[in-house]
């Protein structure tokens, strides 16, 4: 007999949770925001720019501007490619829902279109027949890490004289064709949440080559102002004049000491949780029901999460079962991500379900798998004979 499911009072495969994810804070992090903590700047002061540099310098771009979120970064992104009242944005409805919010802060339409069967990343295809004359940009998500097909979407946008706005809040450290992510599209948004490869907190940036694109972020995360207190305070002017609508979404000098320590270690982070992914790879192979997304030879992955998808046919259990099955054996396995356009409000608006026939059946089949850089091998082989023990009870 198969040891019974912790779900129906079984022992649990683990004593204790694995979190689906968790940050990696260490001594030296701690030092540095001590050390900042410490200095004559709390809020905006050098290790801004310090960090600033830093991001940039990973994501191969000319300027990386730093806000208080990824949300931030996608608002800031969202209003600097001037899309206002009534203009159309493109984009994948498998994401988190800051990501067309964003969007509607502006006052524009987010119009979603379905994704790649394989990657589950926003199909070119589907997303160049949602192109009308309002369109004034393509918003592809990096799902799990992945970047889009960059290339695909740059010519496309090019030929509709369309923008390219890139949410790599999930891959930071990735790649395409060798291109850093960060240097791939007109505007690229990343997000320092305690999920994601580096943390500062909460916080974000924005990436950009265009010196114009740039300009606005800077005047868009500090009121609308063309300058900041210390460039102020070096010219000896009483006020900055307020030159077109901002926020308060800087970045603190706190965070940034923590960002640019974190920063400093992100490559191993990132070899971490692709030796966790490739063991998942090896070990899903033989396990029932149950297969890992598609790896874009062109990419190199940011791994940020590790959804699987159930066969659903082969189980007797529904997806919200299996989930509450691998909780109960201290798990925590999650879901990533429920159609940006099934949220009530998004309903409220007028959206309808049917809009996006492959991306709503891949969530009804998804389930995400712990992944962090301070995840051992034993933590991965646990969540794997998790899986094995639970999907063999449900087996038909
Ligand atoms: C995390 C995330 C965001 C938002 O980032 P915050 O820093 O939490 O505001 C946006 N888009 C995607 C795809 C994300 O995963």
């Amino acid at each position: 007999m198969a040891d019974p499911l912790a779900l129906d009072g079984g022992t649990p495969v683990r004593a204790t949770l694995l979190p689906y994810s968790r940050q990696a804070v260490d001594g030296d992090d701690i030092r540095a925001v001590t050390a900042a903590l410490r200095s004559d700047w709390l809020t905006t002061g050098p290790l801004v720019g310090a960090f600033e540099r830093a991001v940039a310098g990973a994501a191969g771009a000319a300027h990386a501007v730093a806000v208080s979120s990824g949300t931030a970064a996608l608002h800031a992104a969202v209003s600097a490619a001037g899309i206002g009242h009534g203009d159309e944005v493109v984009l994948t409805p498998l994401t988190f829902v800051a990501s067309a919010n964003a969007v509607l802060y502006c006052g524009g339409v987010p119009v979603f279109a379905d994704v790649r069967p394989d990657t589950l990343t926003l199909d070119p295809d589907a997303a160049e027949a949602r192109i009308t004359a309002r369109t004034k940009a393509m918003l592809p998500v990096d799902f799990a890490g992945q970047a889009c097909d960059m290339d695909r979407f740059g010519t496309m946008a090019r030929a509709r004289g369309v923008c390219v706005i890139e949410d790599s809040a999930h891959s930071l450290g990735g790649a395409y064709h060798g291109r850093p992510v960060g240097s791939l599209a007109d505007l690229t948004t990343f997000s320092f949440h305690p999920a994601k490869l580096v943390t500062t907190g909460e916080g974000g940036a924005v990436t950009t080559n265009r010196d114009d694109l740039a300009a606005r972020l800077r005047r868009f995360r500090n009121h609308g102002f063309d300058t900041d207190f210390r460039e102020r305070q070096a010219r000896g002017e009483v006020y900055s004049p307020m030159v077109e609508m901002g926020y308060n979404y800087r970045l603190t000098d706190i965070q940034c000491a923590l960002g640019l320590s974190q920063l400093a270690k992100a490559e191993g982070f990132l070899k971490r949780r692709t030796q966790i992914a490739e063991r998942y790879f090896a070990a899903l192979a033989d396990v029932p029901a149950v297969s890992a997304l598609a790896v874009d030879p062109a990419v190199r992955h940011g791994w940020h999460i590790f959804p699987v998808l159930l066969d659903l046919e082969r189980l007797s259990a529904t997806r919200g079962t299996v989930v509450a099955a691998l909780r109960a054996e201290n798990i925590g396995a999650a879901v990533h991500y429920v159609p940006a356009y099934w949220h009530p409000y998004y309903e409220g608006l007028g959206y309808r379900r049917g809009l996006c026939p492959r991306a709503e059946a891949a969530f009804e089949r998804l389930v995400t798998l712990p992944l962090f850089a301070a995840m051992t091998e034993a933590d991965a082989d646990d969540v794997v004979a998790a899986l094995r023990k639970v999907l063999g009870h449900y087996l038909r």
